[in-house]
C-alpha cells in the first residue's frame, strides 16, 4: 500500500515560510485553551520548555518523566554551548549562513523549511534565556561571549563554562515551575510512559508506570507530546546515561508513527576512551575544547608503541615529533573540523597504530600550546570544570605543567576517542511537529526533522529550545482549534482498557521469561555489535553482518517463543 507522507511544508520562499504559517494558522481562543489538555512527555530542555510555554499561554499541562525532578533530564550533560544567529563577533554570521551550516552539516539531508526556522528562532532563544537569567558567558566589558564549533568558520556559540545544558534546563525548569505553581502544569516526576492510547486515529492519552508503586496509571488529553530524548542507548557504551531509554518513541512507532533516519548516529570525537569492560558509560570531553586544545598522534610507531606499553608519557614527546594530523590533513578548519571528519580521521590514526593508551585506540588532545599562550588562568576560566571531570575520572590533570625545553612548556595532553553521542534520527514529525499519528507531536532529540545526517555541534540544544519555546506552542494550536467542541475523553473509554491490558500482559511476558543472562548483557552484546558494525565506518558487508548478528541475538535470548514474541513487541 503506498504512504503518502505530507510534510505541510507552506509555500513560499524558504526565509517567509515561518513568518506566513503564523500569519495564516488557526488560533485557540484563550477560554478555548482552559478546556484543552496537553500531556507533554519530558522534561529535557525540549519538554520543560514547551510545558512551560503551553501552561503560560493557557493550556492544561499534564509533565511527566523518569526521574525523581525534571532538572535530571539527560539535557543537564549539555556541555559546550549552543548556537544562535547573533553575529555578535561581527565575524559575518546572519540567519542564512546558521541555517546553509546547518544543511550543509547534516549532508543536505535535513528538511530545509525547519532548519530555516531554527535559525530565525535562535536568536530569540539567547533573548529568552538571557531574561530567564542563564549565565551564559560574557566578555569582560560585559557583553555576552561566544565561541567556535566544528564545521563553522564563525563563533556562534553562546556557552556556560562547561554546563550550557544544565544552565539552560534550570532556566527552562524555573519556566515550568513557575507554571506548576500557577496551577497551569502538573507535574509527574517518576512515571514512565509505557504507551500511547489512540482513538478514533487520534493520539489522546498515556499508559505510564508510577515508578514508585509500579502500578500502570491511565492520563488522558487532547494530544500528546513526547519530548523524550534519542536512542544513542541502543549501543550501550555512549555519553548518555543509562536512564535515556526509548521506550516511548517506540511505543509510538509500535502504534504506527513513522520512524525516519534511524542510521543517522553522530558520534562524537572527544570522549574519554573506553577503559575497562566493567563500564556502562562513557564521559564527553566537550567540543569546546577543540577551540584550544590541539589534537595529535606521534609521528613514529616507535613512540606510540611505548605510549600503549606505558613506558612513555605523552608530554615526553617532543613538539617535532607529533603529528597534528587534523591541523596537516584540513588547514581550513584545523582541529574545528566536522565532528564525523575528526572521528573518522582519529580512527584512522589508530588503525594504522598510532594509538596512544594501552588498547591503542586513543589520541591526545594537547593544552600546551594554549596554555603557555593564554595562561592557565584564562584556560580555566574556558574551561575548569573539564579540566577537574578529567581529572577526576583519569587521575590525570591537563592543567599540569610536566616540563620545559627549548622554551616550550609540556603539560599532560588529555586521552579522547569518539563515542556515541547523539541521534539524529528518529519520530518522523511534519513541519507542524506533529507524528503521523493526528495529535501526536514529537520535539527535540526524538524526532527527525532539522539535523540530517548532522555532523555539527551546539545544534541540538538549540533544536530543543526552538521546538518548545517559539515552534510548537504555534504549531500544536492549529490542531487544538477545533478540539475544544468535543468533551474531555474518559479513562474508563475501552481503549485505555485495552492498551493497558496490553501493557500488563507485555510486562508479564517479560517478566516471566525466567532467563539465564542478565538484560545487562544483552543490552551489552546487542550495543558491541552496533559500534562494531553500524559504528564509525560502515560496508555493506557490515552491516549484513551486524543484521545477522543482532537476529541471532534475538533468536538465541532465551529457546521459548514466548520470550521471541516479547522480545519482537
Ligand atoms: C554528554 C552530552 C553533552 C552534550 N552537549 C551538547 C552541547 O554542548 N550542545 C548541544 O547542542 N547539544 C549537546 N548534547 C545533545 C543535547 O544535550 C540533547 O540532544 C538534548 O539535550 C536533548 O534534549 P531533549 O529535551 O530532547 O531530551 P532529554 O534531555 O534527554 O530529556 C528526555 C526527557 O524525557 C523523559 N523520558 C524519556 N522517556 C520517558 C518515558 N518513557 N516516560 C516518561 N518520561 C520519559 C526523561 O525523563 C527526560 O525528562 C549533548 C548530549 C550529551 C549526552
Amino acid at each position: 500500500m503506498a504512504i503518502n507522507i505530507d510534510s505541510k511544508i507552506p509555500e513560499g520562499p524558504v526565509a517567509e515560510k515561518w513568518s506566513n504559517y503564523k500569519a495564516h494558522q488557526r488560533l485557540v481562543n484563550p477560554k478555548n485553551k482552559l478546556k484543552l489538555d496537553v500531556i507533554v512527555v519530558g522534561t529535557g530542555l525540549a519538554g520543560a520548555s514547551a510545558a512551560a510555554s503551553l501552561g503560560e499561554m493557557g493550556f492544561n499541562v499534564l509533565n511527566f518523566c523518569i526521574q525523581d525532578s525534571p532538572r535530571r533530564a539527560h539535557s543537564i550533560a549539555a556541555q559546550g554551548g549552543i548556537n544562535a544567529a547573533k553575529n555578535y563577533q561581527n565575524d559575518g554570521d546572519s540567519v542564512y549562513r546558521l541555517f546553509y551550516d546547518t544543511v550543509k552539516g547534516g549532508d543536505y539531508r535535513a528538511r530545509e523549511a525547519n532548519v530555516y526556522r531554527l535559525a530565525e528562532v535562535s536568536n530569540s532563544i539567547i533573548d529568552q534565556c538571557v531574561a530567564q537569567g542563564v549565565p551564559f558567558a560574557r566578555e569582560y566589558g560585559g557583553t555576552l561571549a561566544n565561541r567556535s564549533f566544528g564545521g563553522a568558520q564563525v563563533s556562534r556559540t553562546f556557552y556556560a563554562k562547561g554546563q550550557t545544558g544544565q544552565q539552560l534546563l534550570l532556566g527552562a525548569y524555573s519556566a515550568l515551575s513557575a507554571q506548576v505553581n500557577a496551577g497551569k502544569v502538573k507535574l509527574y516526576t517518576r512515571y514512565e510512559m509505557l504507551d500511547v492510547v489512540i482513538i478514533d486515529g487520534k493520539a489522546r492519552g498515556i499508559i505510564a508506570k508510577n515508578l514508585v508503586t509500579g502500578k500502570l496509571e491511565r492520563f488522558s488529553a487532547n494530544a500528546v507530546v513526547i519530548a523524550t530524548g534519542g536512542y544513542g542507548n541502543t549501543y550501550f557504551l555512549s555519553t548518555n546515561a543509562m536512564g535515556c531509554n526509548v521506550t516511548a518513541a517506540m511505543s509510538c512507532y509500535r502504534k504506527g508513527a513513522y520512524f525516519a533516519n534511524p542510521c543517522y548516529v553522530q558520534i562524537h570525537p572527544t570522549c574519554i576512551p573506553v577503559h575497562g569492560d566493567k563500564q556502562s558509560k562513557l564521559t564527553l570531553m566537550s567540543e569546546s575544547l577543540r577551540n584550544d586544545g590541539r589534537i595529535w598522534v606521534p609521528k613514529k610507531l616507535e613512540d606510540a608503541k611505548a605510549l600503549q606499553a606505558g613506558t612513555k608519557e605523552g608530554w615526553e614527546i617532543p613538539e617535532e615529533d607529533r603529528d597534528y594530523y587534523l591541523e596537516r590533513r584540513y588547514p581550513a578548519f584545523g582541529n574545528l573540523v566536522p565532528r564525523d571528519v575528526a572521528s573518522r580521521a582519529a580512527k584512522e590514526r589508530c588503525d594504522k597504530g598510532f594509538g596512544v593508551n594501552n588498547t591503542g585506540l586513543a589520541v591526545f588532545l594537547d593544552f600546551s600550546e594554549s596554555i603557555q599562550r593564554l595562561g592557565i588562568d584564562v584556560i580555566r576560566q574556558r574551561y575548569g570544570n573539564l579540566f577537574d571531570m578529567y581529572e577526576e575520572i583519569t587521575d590525570v590533570n591537563p592543567g599540569e605543567k610536566r616540563a620545559t625545553v627549548n622554551g616550550m612548556d609540556y603539560y599532560n595532553p588529555m586521552m579522547i576517542f569518539p563515542a556515541i553521542h547523539y541521534t539524529m534520527g528518529g519520530i518522523w514529525v511534519d513541519y507542524e511537529l506533529q507524528t503521523s499519528i493526528p495529535g501526536l507531536f514529537a520535539i527535540g532529540e526524538c524526532n527527525f526533522s532539522d539535523h540530517g545526517a548532522n555532523r555539527l555541534g551546539a545544534s541540538a540544544l538549540m533544536q530543543g529550545l526552538a521546538d518548545g519555546y517559539f515552534v510548537l506552542p504555534y504549531t500544536i494550536q492549529n490542531y487544538l482549534a477545533d478540539q475544544s467542541i468535543w468533551p474531555r475523553i474518559s479513562t474508563d473509554a475501552p481503549e485505555f482498557a485495552e492498551v493497558e491490558k496490553a501493557t500488563e500482559e507485555r510486562i508479564q511476558k517479560l517478566m516471566n521469561i525466567k532467563g539465564k543472562r542478565s538484560v545487562d548483557s544483552i543490552h551489552k552484546e546487542l550495543g558491541h555489535i552496533c559500534w562494531e558494525y553500524i559504528g564509525m565506518g560502515r560496508t555493506k558487508e557490515g552491516l549484513e553482518k551486524g543484521i545477522k548478528l543482532i537476529d541471532e541475538l534475538r533468536r538465541n535470548l532465551t529457546p521459548t517463543s514466548s520470550f521471541r514474541a516479547a522480545a519482537r513487541v
